[in-house]
C-alpha cells in the first residue's frame, strides 16, 4: 500500500472523532436507561458481587434501527464507518492510549480496599499501564470493563453493516460476503442474548482493567475481526456448492460446542444440580464440572470458538492468508490463555484440580491437544 495515501488516511477528523464520541454516548445513556436483567457477578474474594444491567441485545437493536433510520432520512451515511475505517481506528487507538492513561493515575492514587477497586501496584509503570491496577474500575456508575467489551462486538457489526452497504454500492455483494456477514451477525447477537454469560468469564473475573484489555476490546476485536469484511470488499471469490455447505457445518458445530460449553459452565455454577445432558453432573470435589462438554476436553468452549472463527474465514477461500487473521490469531490466544487459566487453577483448587486433570485429561481437542 501506499504511504503517501495510508498516512494521512491515519489521521483522526473532526468526524471520526465525533462519530466515536457519539458512539460512547449513546451506550453509556442506553446502558444506564433501558431496562434489562440485572445479574450479580461471581462472589470476589473480599466477598463482594457486582452487578450488571445485561441490556446489551436491546441498546445493540435499538441502535441499529437509529441507524438504519437516520440513513434512510439521509441523515447518516451507512457508509461512514466503511469509508473511514483507517481514521476511526487511529482515533479509537488514541482514546485507549488516553483513558488507560487516567485509569493508571486515578488506580495509584485509589484508597479504596474492596477487591474491585483495590490497586495492584508493582511499581513498573509500562507493565502497571498495560495489565492494569484495578479489577473493575467505574466511571460515573459504569463498570468499565463491561462497557467497553460490549463497545467492541456492538463495534464489530457496525463496522459489518457499514462493509456490507459498501458492497450493495459498489454492485460487488457476493456469496462469501453474505456467508461471512451472516455468520458474524448470528456470533455477535447470539453473545448479546447470552450477555449474562460474560460476567463469569475470565476477563470480567481475573484480568485488571490496562491497556491490554482496553485495547483488546475496543481496538483489537472491531477492527481486526472484521478484515475478512474488508477483504471482500476488493477481492472476488467463486464459492462451490459444497463448499458453502461444509462452511455451514463448520459454523453450526462451532455454535453447538461453543455455546453449549459455556451454557454447561454457567448452569452448573448457579446450580451444580442440573442434570447435563439428562443425566446427573460428574462433580469433582464439589465444584468443577466433569461431565457434558467438560468431561469432553477442559476448554470444549475454546474448539468450538476456533470453529467459529475459521467459519468467519472460510467464505474467503484459500487463496489469501490475510482473512485467515482472526482465527489464527484466536488459536494462538486461546492456546495461551488455556494455559494461564491453567495455572489459576491449580492454584485455586489444588487436588480437586488434579483429579480433574486425571479424569480429563485433553485441554481444547480430544486426543489431539
Ligand atoms: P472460561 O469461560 O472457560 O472460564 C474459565 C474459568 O471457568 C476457570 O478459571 C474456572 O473459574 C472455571 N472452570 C474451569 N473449568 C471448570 C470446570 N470443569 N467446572 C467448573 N468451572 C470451571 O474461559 P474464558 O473466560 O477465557 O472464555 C469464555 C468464552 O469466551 C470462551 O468461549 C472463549 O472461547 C471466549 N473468548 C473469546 C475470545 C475472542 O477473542 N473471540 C477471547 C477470549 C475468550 P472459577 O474460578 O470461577 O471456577
Amino acid at each position: 500500500m501506499d504511504l503517501g495515501v495510508l498516512l494521512p488516511s491515519l489521521i483522526p477528523s473532526l468526524q471520526s472523532v465525533y462519530v466515536l464520541v457519539s458512539y460512547f454516548v449513546y451506550l453509556a445513556v442506553a446502558g444506564e436507561l433501558l431496562p434489562g436483567k440485572v445479574i450479580r457477578g461471581v462472589v470476589l474474594s473480599d466477598g463482594s458481587q457486582l452487578r450488571y444491567r445485561c441490556n446489551g441485545l436491546f441498546a445493540l437493536t435499538l441502535l441499529v434501527a437509529i441507524l438504519g433510520i437516520s440513513a434512510k432520512l439521509g441523515i447518516v451515511s451507512p457508509l461512514v464507518v466503511a469509508d473511514r475505517g483507517l481514521e476511526l481506528l487511529s482515533a479509537t487507538f488514541i482514546f485507549c492510549v488516553l483513558v488507560t492513561l487516567v485509569l493508571y493515575i486515578s488506580g495509584r492514587s485509589s484508597s479504596d480496599k474492596t477487591s474491585s477497586l483495590k490497586p495492584h501496584v508493582s511499581g513498573n509503570l509500562v507493565h502497571d499501564w498495560w495489565f492494569g491496577i484495578q479489577l473493575n474500575p467505574q466511571f460515573l456508575s459504569i463498570d468499565l470493563k463491561f462497557f467497553f467489551v460490549r463497545a467492541g462486538m456492538m463495534g464489530w457489526l457496525l463496522i459489518n453493516l457499514s462493509i456490507l452497504a459498501k458492497s450493495v454500492q459498489d454492485d460487488s455483494l457476493s456469496q462469501s460476503m453474505i456467508l461471512y456477514q451472516i455468520f458474524c451477525a448470528l456470533y455477535i447477537l447470539d453473545y448479546f442474548v447470552h450477555e449474562e454469560y460474560m460476567t463469569s468469564t475470565w476477563d470480567i473475573i481475573a484480568e485488571r482493567l490496562g491497556f491490554m484489555l482496553v485495547f483488546g476490546d475496543l481496538l483489537w476485536i472491531p477492527f481486526t475481526f472484521s478484515i475478512q469484511g474488508w477483504w471482500l470488499l476488493h477481492n472476488k471469490v467463486q464459492l462451490t456448492v459444497p463448499a458453502i455447505v461444509a462452511n455451514c457445518f463448520v459454523f453450526l458445530i462451532g455454535y453447538m460446542v461453543f455455546r453449549g460449553a459455556n451454557k454447561q459452565k454457567h448452569i452448573f455454577k448457579k446450580n451444580p444440580k442440573t442434570p447435563i445432558w439428562g443425566k446427573p453432573p460428574v462433580v469433582v470435589g464439589g465444584k468443577l464440572l466433569a461431565s457434558g462438554y467438560w468431561g469432553i476436553a477442559r476448554h470444549c468452549n475454546y474448539l468450538g470458538d476456533l470453529m467459529l472463527a475459521l467459519s468467519f474465514s472460510l467464505p474467503c477461500g484459500i487463496s489469501s492468508p490475510v482473512p485467515y487473521f482472526y482465527p489464527i490469531y484466536l488459536l494462538i490466544l486461546l492456546i495461551w490463555r488455556e494455559r494461564r487459566d491453567e495455572v489459576r487453577c491449580a492454584e485455586k483448587y489444588k487436588e480437586i484440580w488434579a483429579e480433574y486433570l486425571r479424569l480429563v485429561p485433553y485441554r481444547i481437542l480430544p486426543y489431539v491437544y
